[in-house]
């Protein structure tokens, strides 16, 4: 694989810097899900706490990943990063729980500070297993989805390894593409709603992850000057999964998407040669549609 990077519009300085979060917009009452469950019903069994946003980072870290800033006083410091980490394990060990094994997805699942890619007024609810509005009517996939389809991705690699470069389509409020920073060398993301690909460069520029590169544009073309990848994830669901995507795959390498329309299931695509792609049906899930174009 040549290495391109040169040729991507948004390198990582331009994600990188002191600008603060901004608040985001009222949220929609309703929004196509991108989990099999909401939040609405997700909250009674949810674990509770409540977040300033500015949780130091975590670790493990990936390379390139720095402590942004500092929370006001060394005492809130530590008690929102004890609160944010406490119920980020909670999370992670129910994640686990409905069947998630792979370990580097959930240390990168742990090590993530979910609340940071949620507006304020839905902070409470981050670490909850759902997922949750961010605007313009999309979600931020509920954790265990977002466990499950990176642990498929990895699938063939040596446990404990790490993936060479993945890409992402639909970057929404960026949550996953910080995840697949953890677990890959390379990640790209592409987003076709602009204020939301301006929204992941917010909520990820106080992380500094200098192994993501976020783009905005129709994901469904991929990123062919930049291919082919050892792993390609979907984060909305098309009628089928486009051929430009399958191409883009590396032989070997794995693509999960989810698939259909109001039933949907999540397919693990696997490049077996030139020419060749085998297919296999995960379970059934519910993301919100694969739109071509960009707005
Ligand atoms: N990855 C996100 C999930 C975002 S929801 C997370 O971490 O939670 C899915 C996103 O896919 C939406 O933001 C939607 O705008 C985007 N999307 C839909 N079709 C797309 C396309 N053709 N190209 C790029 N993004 C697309």
């Amino acid at each position: 694989m040549s290495d391109k990077r040169s040729t991507f519009p948004l390198p990582l300085s331009s994600v990188t810097g002191g600008a603060n979060r901004k608040p985001g917009a009222p949220a929609p009452v309703a929004t196509p899900q991108t989990a099999t469950r909401n939040a609405s019903n997700a909250a009674s069994t949810g674990t509770r706490a409540s977040f300033a946003p500015a949780a130091p980072a975590p670790s493990p870290r990936p390379p390139g990943y720095a402590q942004a800033h500092q929370p006001s006083s060394p005492v809130a410091q530590r008690s929102e990063l004890m609160a944010s980490e406490a119920v980020r394990r909670a999370m992670v060990a129910r994640v686990a729980k409905q069947g998630v094994k792979d370990g580097v997805v959930l240390g990168a699942m742990e090590a993530v500070p979910r609340h940071l890619f949620i507006e304020p007024a839905l902070s409470a609810q981050a670490y909850i297993d759902a997922s949750l509005p961010i605007g313009h009517n999309q979600t931020i996939s509920q954790p265990y989805i977002v466990a499950r389809m990176i642990e498929a991705m990895r699938a063939s690699i040596a446990p404990g390894a790490q993936l060479g470069r993945v890409l992402e389509i639909g970057t929404g409020c960026g949550y996953q593409a910080a995840v697949l920073s953890f677990v890959a060398r390379e990640v790209y993301s592409i987003e076709r709603i602009k204020p939301l690909h301006e929204l992941a460069k917010t909520n990820l520029r106080p992380l500094r992850i200098s192994n993501l590169r976020l783009q905005y544009g129709d994901g469904m073309l991929g990123l062919p000057q930049v291919a082919p990848f050892d792993g390609i994830i979907l984060a909305a669901a098309g009628l089928e999964v486009p051929r430009a995507l399958l191409e883009q795959l590396a032989i070997g390498a794995h693509l999960v998407a989810p698939v259909g329309g109001q039933v949907q299931r999540l397919e693990r695509i696997t490049r077996t040669g030139k020419s060749e792609w085998a297919s296999e049906t995960l379970e059934a899930c519910h993301f919100v549609p694969l739109r071509p174009g960009t707005v």
